[in-house]
Parts: C-alpha cells; structure tokens; sequence
C-alpha cells in the first residue's frame, strides 16, 4: 500500500548503515526522531463533510486524509505532526471523460472548489485544499489510466491522463516503444500531471521535457471542452497545448493526452567521469552540449553532492578504491562526479560516447567506467525512500531547483548554497547543502540543490526553519535572474515569486486565461495565480 506520511510503497525501505548515519551526524548533529501521529489520530480529526451526495463521490475520512497533501515538504511536516488545517470534503474516482464532466457540473452548480489530483507527487504544495467557505472536492484521476489508441505508424500513443509512469511504460514496451520521461517521481506521478506541472524527467536531454512528448489531448474544463489535435507542428496561430502545459489545474482537467513515444533503444549506457574540481566540469559539459552531441543525459555535481553521495552509498571498499585511483590522477578533495547516459541506436550510442569521452578527456575529466553509472541507473527510482529513513533518524530534506544561462551558473549555486547553509544560524542548527546540474542545455543549465537540517521537537519550529531557508533560497534565485522553477511548477510554494518572471502583464494574462476557461473561479484557487 501507498504511504499516507511519507514516499512510496510502504513495503519498501531504504536502510542507512551506520557510516552514513554517522557521516550526517557530523555535518549537522545527531538527529532526535520525531513523535509522528498515526493514520487512525488524523482520520478522527477529520471534519463532517460539506459536500451533498453524490454518486461518485466518497465522503469516507481515511480517503479525505490520504488526498490532502502533496510531498512538499511542508506536506510532510503536516502529515507527519496531524497538523493538515484543510481536508477535502469529498474525493471522486471518474472512470470515464463524461464522469469528469459531471463532476464539474456538480462543482460548479454548488460553488465547491476542485481539486485535480493525479499521483499527488507535487513538491510546491498543488494538491493541499485551502482553508475557506467552499466546500472542496478532490478529482483523483487514477482511474483514467487506459491506453485509448496507438497510432504504430506514427507512434502516437493516446492515453487516459491519471496513468501511472510504471503502467504508461509497460503498455509502450509492449509495443516496442517508450515514452523516455522518467521523473525521480515515475513510481506514483501521473501523465496528466507531468503536462500540467511541466515536468522533466532524468532523460530529458535525450528524450525532450514532456513539453516535446505531449502532442495533444482533451481539457474538460468549466466552460467546455478544449479539443488538441496532436499536429506534428503547426503555424496556426498560438499553439494552445502551451495553455494547457503548466496550468496546474487552473484551467479545468486534462482527461485525455496524447503522446509521441520512440522505439525502443537497442543500447542505453551510463558511465561516470570524475574532475578535479567543478569548473573543469562545467567546461566539459558546455562543451559537450554546445557540440549538440546526442547524449540522453548529463548530471554534474558540485564537491559537496559528490563527497555526500558517495558517503550515504556505504560502499566503503569500493569507494576508498576509486579515491584512491582517483588520487593518482590529481583527482582529489574537491572532485566532482559526471554522469553521462547515452541511449539509442548501437552506432549512434558509440560515436556519442567516443566523443563525449574525448571531450572531457580534453578537461582532465578522468572515466572510471559504467559501475557508477549503472548504479544510479539502478537506484533512481529508489532514492526517493531515502527520505522517509531520515526523517524517521530526525533530519528533514528538500530540493529546489532553477535554470539559468551558463555565465550565471557558478553565481548562482554560490547564491543558493549561501543562503541556505547560513539560514538557521539564529537556531544555531547547521543547514547541509549539495547541488547538482541536472537538465542541460546548449545556452544554460538547471540546478538541483538539496539540503537537510534537524527536525525540532516542534512542528511549528520545524515548519517555520523551512520557511526560512524557503525564503532565502528562492529570493537568491529570484535576484540572480534565475526561474523560480525549471520542472517542479509554483503551487502555492512559488506564487509570491512567480511575478518577478512573468511580469504585472503577464500575470494579469494568465488571471484571464483561468477567468475565460473557469468564469467562477472553482478550479483549484490560490495556486499557480493569486
Ligand atoms: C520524490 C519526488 C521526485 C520528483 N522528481 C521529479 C522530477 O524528476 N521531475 C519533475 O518534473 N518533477 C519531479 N517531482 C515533482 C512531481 O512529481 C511532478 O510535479 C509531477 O509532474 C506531478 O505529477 P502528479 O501526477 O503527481 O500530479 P499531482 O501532484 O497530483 O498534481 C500536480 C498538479 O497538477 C494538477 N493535475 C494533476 N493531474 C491533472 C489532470 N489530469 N488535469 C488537470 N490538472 C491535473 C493538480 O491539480 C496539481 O495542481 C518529484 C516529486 C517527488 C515527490
């Protein structure tokens, strides 16, 4: 079964031995678990529904907990204290377009408020109902999980937007293909959600944002029913999937997408190169990405991600190995990891390789071959689960990520990294910072940085020492000209940032855009515009 407080499958664990338990305890003191209220002690605090009957709705309190959250981190805090403030008054499981659109009958004709709900993996707060007079129903769509259509000779895939990643695969594989958008989400995110959010999976470079993937589908919206074709491009006018792609349930619910899959590769590849410090790295991978080699990812990371990885690996053997080969090469304290993946045809995949590898041959770079590569590409679905381990050791973690121009790129994770390893020095708590640049492109990067810090005894302390770091981090991004998302999207968590990018005129665009689709304003307020 799915966790109600934490990520993922609850039969799964992701054990930490004591190296790396110790390794933490060093950089920011030993962790006190935190008391965590069960599912029973939440369901009981629950609220009498506001919502009259309906059909398909459920009223029942242990599904109303299990949907009011998200996996942001004040999410977590929430879930895991009982402190939620709002539940939704009623849950839906459509199985069909038609149930959707009934829904948002019954919605709009009693003024209650919806929430679209796809594997519920949001990190910025999408999915948390908001306190008001409304009632609120949440649409989980994760019953629309049908394969529609597959167009072979066009390798169109049209399915029913709450599948799953693991089941949106398999149906492709079965026909020889894939989709290639695997988010460290995968497991639970929905395809509905990776459009609405905007989502870049780990293979992006290679594969394309699913802005690429997503060639149409259909909106159910309170006004109607928006029909996009899937061209295979078109200088009709605006093209309207941007409307819908980063809409986050704002506008209405995506019941239906359309795809465009690729053939199966016949190699895929994941190798590891180490530098002597990120500068030469940056070098390298600038390079290798301003030559428009095809590669289907690139991962660089700073000293500390690479020295932190390294450590909660608990490979103590092989990685005293490596440093020591390492070593011999000048390769030392401030040695940064690439990873590199190449996927495709076997000729394709060799040429990229051999060029790639000469390029940060070029930089010094030093190849140790596929072991870590492999291992990643082993364990990137499982890194998640990590996070439920050190909150139970009494550490709590999150991630924020921007994009910027390569000259921007080494300011700003100094910016990220400052105002966050400083943040909790009125607590006197340490903040453990670590980056990396993940989704790369020829003019500029994103950046992905993690950072852990102690859970207090009290909720409200926990929450307010990320308000803090929340605050600082995301105001250095914003004063370094950095997007305030490059794949997470704004919820609630980003909002107050998001006008510094789009500008008075541009939100005022996007306030029209809801109006126009959703005249009274039911489709999941307060996020992504005030
Ligand atoms: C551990 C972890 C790792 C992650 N890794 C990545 C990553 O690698 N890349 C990345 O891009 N993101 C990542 N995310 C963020 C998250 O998974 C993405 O934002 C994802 O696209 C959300 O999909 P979902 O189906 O879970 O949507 P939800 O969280 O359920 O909803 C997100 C938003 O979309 C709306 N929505 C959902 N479905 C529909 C629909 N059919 N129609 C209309 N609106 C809808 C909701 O109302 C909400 O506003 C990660 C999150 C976690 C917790």
């Amino acid at each position: 079964m799915i966790r109600w407080n934490g990520w993922g499958d609850d039969t799964v664990v992701y054990p930490l031995h004591e190296g790396p338990r110790d390794f933490l305890a060093v950089l920011v003191g030993p962790g006190s678990p935190p008391r965590d209220v069960s599912l029973e002690e939440v369901v009981a605090s629950v609220p009498p529904s506001r919502l009259p009957a309906h059909s398909l709705v459920s009223y029942d309190p242990a599904d109303r907990v299990r949907h009011a959250r998200g996996q942001s981190l004040p999410d977590w805090i929430a879930m895991r204290s009982g402190r939620f403030g709002a539940f939704p008054d009623g849950v839906a499981y459509p199985t069909t377009d038609a149930e959707v659109r009934d829904l948002l009958c019954y919605a709009g004709e009693i003024s209650a408020r919806v929430i679209p709900y796809g594997g519920g993996t949001s990190v910025v707060g999408h999915v948390t109902p908001l306190p008001g007079e409304a009632p609120v129903l949440t649409i989980d769509l994760g019953r629309l999980n049908r394969l529609r259509d597959f167009d072979e000779s066009s390798k169109l895939a049209t399915f029913g937007a709450g599948i799953k990643g693991p089941d949106l695969e398999a149906q492709l594989r079965a026909r020889g293909c894939t989709l290639g958008h695997f988010p460290q989400s995968f497991e639970l995110s929905t395809l509905g959600g990776w459009v609405v959010t905007r989502s870049a999976g780990q293979q992006s470079l290679g594969y394309g944002r699913i802005e690429k993937l997503f060639a149409g589908g259909r909106l159910e919206s309170p006004a109607g029913s928006l029909e996009l074709p899937p061209f295979p491009a078109s200088a009709a006018g605006p093209d309207l999937r941007e409307v819908i792609l980063g809409s986050e349930g704002r506008l209405g619910i995506l019941t239906e997408a359309t795809v465009r899959a690729t053939p199966l590769p016949q190699r895929e590849d994941f190798l590891a190169v180490f530098f002597a410090d990120f500068y030469q790295g940056q070098a390298a991978v600038q390079e290798i990405m301003q030559a428009r080699l095809p590669l289907a990812m690139l991962r660089l990371s700073t000293a500390i991600e690479t020295q932190t990885t390294l450590a909660l690996a608990g490979r103590e053997r092989l990685i005293g190995a490596l440093e020591r080969l390492l070593a011999l090469r000048g390769v030392d304290d401030d040695k940064c990891m690439l990873l590199l993946g190449f996927t495709g045809r076997e000729a394709v995949v060799k040429m990229a390789r051999k060029e790639a590898l000469d390029i940060t041959g070029d930089h010094r770079g030093v190849y140790v071959g596929r072991t870590f590569g492999k291992e990643w590409h082993k364990s990137r679905f499982r890194t998640p689960y990590l996070r439920n381990t050190l909150w139970e050791m009494g550490y709590a973690i999150d991630t924020l990520e921007t994009a910027v121009d390569w000259a921007n790129v080494p300011a700003m994770l100094q910016a990220i990294d400052d105002s966050l390893r400083s943040g909790l020095g009125d607590v006197g708590e340490r903040v453990h910072v670590f980056s990396h640049l993940s989704h790369l492109y020829p003019y500029g990067s994103s950046m992905y940085t993690t950072y852990l810090y102690r859970i207090s005894p009290e909720p409200e302390e926990t929450l307010r020492r990320w308000q803090v770091l929340k605050a600082a981090a995301s105001s250095a991004i914003v004063s370094h000209k950095g997007t305030i998302s490059h794949q997470h999207g704004v919820g609630t968590d980003h909002l107050p940032y998001i006008v510094a990018e789009k500008g008075p005129l541009g939100m005022a665009v996007l306030g029209d855009l809801c109006r126009r689709f959703d005249p009274d304003g039911i489709m999941n307020p307060g996020k992504l515009v005030a």
